[in-house]
């Protein structure tokens, strides 16, 4: 893994003619086999940072099938660093071999560290911090999500100066990192939507502490319900996306935020003539894990 500065291709995504508006997306889910779309970016500098400290660990925080987690694990591996992950969720410590995520992240060599759900949301507590500083050590932090100011300027290097002929650039949201960064790169004639993957009223105030400008907006019809819930209407859309256009999307964002893209086309919402540029931020390794919970409810799974 190196950290030369990276573009990935925009593929136009077919429409109907009627629509009046040009869709393409930005292909950053295959900007690395394992550590792919945004969590790449968000964590670039954050490891040249941790590599020039000299740590050799790293520390982190996630859920059962946080992509930001497998991405940790996988980057740590091929960089030479320690992994641990305080995984959300005790009973998950007996599930290791069924969950997708954690397996994955397991073979990387992450070592877990499971704590309830009340530890979990007391987790950047000052004394929380010191029992895992005392448990392991010295490590680098890497807040859950991966936002930081780092992530920040990486998620910086998304758009290229081709994108600036977009009117339009869309994305998931989850911590708010990522938009971050895309609305401090965009052009101010340019307006970035993100479409929240969760019900989350701090979102625009969190966005606001990163960013300068104005040209952004949230989309807040599209959560689903919240993070990771899904239906059949989704995975139906998910499964007719891909046939059409040979382009996968996950089920927790980037199969959200596309849903989300396609009913405001067809509401009218764009402009007539715009052009819209959606960034893929990658996810795929999550969709096996939701296929489980599918199956188990016998429910359609995505293809
Ligand atoms: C983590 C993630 C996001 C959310 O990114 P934030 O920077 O936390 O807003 C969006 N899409 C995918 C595929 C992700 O894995």
């Amino acid at each position: 893994m190196d950290f030369k500065l990276k573009h990935s291709i925009n593929q136009q995504v077919s429409l109907v003619k009627e629509m009046d508006v040009e869709l393409f997306i930005k292909r950053e889910d295959k900007i690395h086999p394992f550590v792919s779309g945004n969590k790449y970016r968000k964590l670039k500098y954050n490891l040249i940072e941790a590599r020039e400290k000299g740590f050799e660990t790293l520390l982190t925080f996630g859920g059962a099938f946080s992509n930001h987690i497998a991405a940790v694990a996988s980057a740590g591996n091929l960089l030479g660093f320690k992994t641990i992950g305080v995984i959300r969720g005790e009973e998950l410590e007996d599930k290791i071999l069924e969950n997708e995520t954690l397996n994955f992240a397991k073979q990387n060599g992450m070592q877990f560290k499971f704590v309830s759900r009340e530890d979990y949301r007391n987790k950047t507590s000052e004394a929380f911090f010191s029992a895992l500083k005392k448990e392991f050590g010295g490590f680098y932090l890497i807040p859950e999500g991966g936002t930081n100011a780092l992530a920040i300027k990486g998620c910086e290097e998304i758009l290229t100066v081709t994108d600036r002929a977009f009117d339009y650039i869309c994305c998931a949201v989850g911590t708010g990192g990522t938009i971050s960064g895309l609305i401090n790169c965009s052009k101010l004639s340019q307006q970035v939507l993100g479409f929240p993957a969760l019900k989350g009223d701090f979102l625009q105030q969190d966005i606001s502490k990163f960013v300068t400008s104005a040209n952004w907006d949230l989309i807040n019809n599209y959560h689903f319900g919240g993070y990771a819930k899904i239906n059949e209407e989704l995975v139906t859309f998910i499964n007719q996306f891909k046939k059409s256009n040979n382009i996968p999307l996950d089920p927790v964002y980037t199969g959200k935020m596309m849903f989300g893209i396609f009913d405001l086309i067809h509401k009218g919402y764009f402009k007539k003539g715009s052009r819209i540029l959606a960034i893929h931020t990658g996810g795929l390794q999550g969709i096996k894990g939701m296929n489980s919970v599918l199956k188990n409810k016998n429910l359609s799974i995505i293809e």
